[in-house]
């Protein structure tokens, strides 16, 4: 959650091992790893944390983060299942098929032309 909203959800597992959202990446580049031979590849965040009062448009997030492209500042992104279970609200994946999405239903036949 960023800002009282849900960024990412899903499986545990799946969250670990496919990290989507910006926010997330970041949150998991700052888990201590206890090997000093590790390099650690930490996201910082630039930027304060916005009042929840007066969230920014668009992407709450977008003030923070190194992603941010145009629509992120005027359109709130929506939902999308990425894997079964897994759901991302950024806009990176506009473009990604939504697994969640039904097929379109069927096009009427047409009709048969009126016999003369
Ligand atoms: S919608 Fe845009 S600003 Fe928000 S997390 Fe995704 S890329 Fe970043």
């Amino acid at each position: 959650m960023y800002l009282g909203s849900l960024v990412e959800y899903g499986k545990k597992e799946d969250i670990f091992d496919n990290p989507l959202h910006p926010y997330t990446k970041a949150l998991f580049s700052a888990i201590p790893v206890p090997d000093p031979t590790v390099k650690m590849n930490r996201i910082v965040l630039e930027g304060s944390i916005p009042s929840p009062a007066n969230p920014p448009s668009g992407c709450k997030f977008h003030t923070r983060c190194k992603n941010c492209m145009g629509i992120c500042k005027e359109e709130v992104p929506v939902q999308k299942e990425i894997e079964p279970g897994h759901f991302v609200v950024c806009h990176l994946y506009d473009d990604v098929k939504d697994v969640s999405e039904k097929p379109a239903a069927e096009a009427p036949a047409a009709e048969a032309p009126a016999a003369e």
